[in-house]
C-alpha cells in the first residue's frame, strides 16, 4: 500500500492559486483531491502518484466546446469572406438578412421562400426578377437572398484553398 502524499501549506496555496484560473463553480474535488468537471466528471488537473503536477487538463466537454467554437469561428470567417467577395466594402449590405427583416411585407415572404428553395431554383434554372422603382427594396431583397445563400454555403463548404 502506497502512502498518500500530503501537500504542505505552500503547495496547497499554490494549487488554490492555479485553480482560480480554470475552476468553475460547478467543478468539484474528488476523493483523491483532484479537481473534476461538474459536467462530464473528467479530471481538470494533471496528478501523478497523488501529487499535483501543475498542469491543467481540458476535460471532454470543454474539448467539445472548443471544437464547436473553432467550427463556428471558421464558418463566421467564411461568411465574412464571401460577403466581401459579394458586396465589397458596402458593410450595410452585410446586415440585410431575412433574420433581421421584420417579415411584415408579403413580397419579402415570397422572396424568402425563393431563397429557402435555392437548390431547387438552381437545378431547375428558376430565376427571380426584382422589378420596381428606385428605393422600393430591390437591393435589400437581393442582399437578403445572397446572405442567406452565403450562410448556407459557408456552413458546408470551405471557400478557398488553405483558407477557411
Ligand atoms: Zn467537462
Amino acid at each position: 500500500m502506497t502512502e498518500k502524499y500530503v501537500m504542505n501549506e505552500y503547495e496547497l496555496n499554490r494549487l488554490e492559486n492555479e485553480r482560480q484560473g480554470y475552476r468553475l463553480d460547478t467543478d468539484y474535488v474528488n476523493d483523491d483531491g483532484v479537481l473534476c468537471c461538474g459536467n462530464c466528471d473528467g479530471k481538470k488537473e494533471d496528478w501523478y502518484n497523488g501529487k499535483y503536477n501543475h498542469g491543467y487538463i481540458i476535460c471532454s466537454c470543454e474539448q467539445e466546446r472548443q471544437r464547436q467554437q473553432e467550427e463556428a469561428d471558421k464558418i463566421a470567417a467564411r461568411v465574412e469572406h464571401l460577403q466581401w467577395v459579394c458586396f465589397g466594402n458596402d458593410k450595410r449590405l452585410y446586415e440585410h438578412t431575412f433574420e433581421n427583416d421584420d417579415a411584415q411585407d408579403p413580397v419579402m415572404q415570397k422572396i424568402k421562400r425563393y431563397a429557402d428553395n435555392g437548390n431547387k431554383a438552381y437545378s431547375e434554372n428558376i430565376g427571380l426578377l426584382l422589378w420596381g422603382n428606385t428605393g422600393n427594396g430591390k437591393t435589400y431583397a437581393a442582399a437578403c437572398i445572397a446572405n442567406s445563400w452565403i450562410k448556407e454555403f459557408a456552413s458546408k463548404h470551405k471557400v478557398r484553398d488553405n483558407y477557411v
